[in-house]
């Protein structure tokens, strides 16, 4: 069992038949996990569909009622990149509600994972770049609406610049808006973010992982949020279809392991969405996703100073009840 909640929809498919995104890793990254043993069926939540209230929130009510209604124009469409059905609609609308229970999640334990989720290239009246809507900034928006949280922070490491997030929370002093990616790569043009790191082509893990650390301090040194969205792509790895970095399957879990470290390290919760990912080999893909929930597992427990020794943390294990214990406290005095 892990010692955070895994929110999972069987109908998170996005159902897009033959497309280089392959929306089938999220059942795919959920099964691996209960195969694996990593997880058990009682770490899953299941969300419901975010309601279209909570999408007007970052949407505009024209772009809601033409995805509600299919009335996208052929251009609308060929910028989405992906095809339009009612499935794919409600897919989106879950995986933004399960944004909006991470983020819940992550505020009562510490973490929580959405096996979806990070749809970042989303504007607030169009998508495109395979993101209908933005699910990240839906649930900043809910949980800001419910008080349950002033400001956040995105951390986003997808290989692809998040231009939807930095466009809808420009104004905004609430969101600090952090961006690794690479460079010469979509989207054009990259709206700025509060900390843009453009990267140049097949940077391997060491001098990523400087870059990355080095600006986790700077952000965390200028800004201290109530809750962290991370956006962590599968792309950045080296075998990726659409990415240009040359991260190793090891230098990512490490990319991952750096953000979680920081946020604990000051007691910042951690709601994870898992965005792009289009390896040659799908089983990369999911490996890499599966891998972020492990480096999150690993931080949670390291967090008592005692070796990650195996996979026992059952709920009622000491070890579980006292890091949900500290969690609390430390809630309660970071708020
Ligand atoms: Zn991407």
């Amino acid at each position: 069992m892990l010692p955070f909640k895994l929110v999972y929809h069987d109908r998170y498919d996005l159902n897009l038949g033959a497309h280089v995104f392959p929306s089938q890793k999220y059942r795919l990254v959920k099964e691996a996990l209960l195969a694996r043993r990593h997880a058990e069926p009682l770490d899953l939540m299941a969300p419901e569909r975010a309601a279209d209230e909570d999408v007007l929130l970052v949407h505009t009510l024209e772009y809601v009622r033409k995805l509600k209604t299919g009335t996208l124009s052929p251009s609308e469409l060929m910028r989405l990149e992906i095809p339009y059905s009612p499935e794919t609609v409600e897919a989106f609308w879950l995986a933004a509600g399960g944004s909006i229970l991470a983020g819940r999640k992550a505020l009562e334990e510490g973490l929580a994972a959405n096996l979806s989720g990070g749809f970042h290239h989303a504007f607030p009246d169009h998508g495109e770049g395979f993101c209908m809507i933005h699910d990240v900034a839906i649930a900043i928006r809910r949980l800001q609406a419910d008080r349950a949280i002033r400001t956040a922070m995105v951390v986003d490491t997808d290989v692809h610049h998040g231009n939807g997030t930095a466009a809808i929370f420009r104004n905004d002093d609430s969101v600090f808006t952090f961006s690794i990616h690479q460079e010469n790569n979509y989207p054009l043009p990259k709206p700025p973010s509060n900390i843009d790191l453009n990267l140049p082509d097949g940077i391997g893990d060491e001098d990523y992982l400087a870059i990355l650390e080095n600006h986790l301090v700077k952000a965390f040194a200028q800004f201290h949020p109530d809750l962290l969205f991370y956006v962590g792509g599968a792309d950045p790895y080296r075998e990726d279809q659409l990415g240009g970095l040359a991260l190793t399957l090891e230098g990512l879990e490490r990319r991952d392991g750096i953000v979680f470290e920081h946020a604990r390290h000051r007691f910042v919760p951690v709601a994870i969405t898992l965005a792009g990912g289009y390896a040659r080999h799908v089983e990369d893909t999911v490996r890499v996703h599966v891998n972020t929930i492990l480096a999150a597992r690993d931080i949670a427990l390291e967090i008592h100073g005692v070796e990650v020794f195996c996979d026992c943390a059952r709920s009622l294990c000491p070890l579980v009840r006292s890091f949900r214990a500290r969690l609390d406290s430390a809630g309660s005095g970071s708020s």
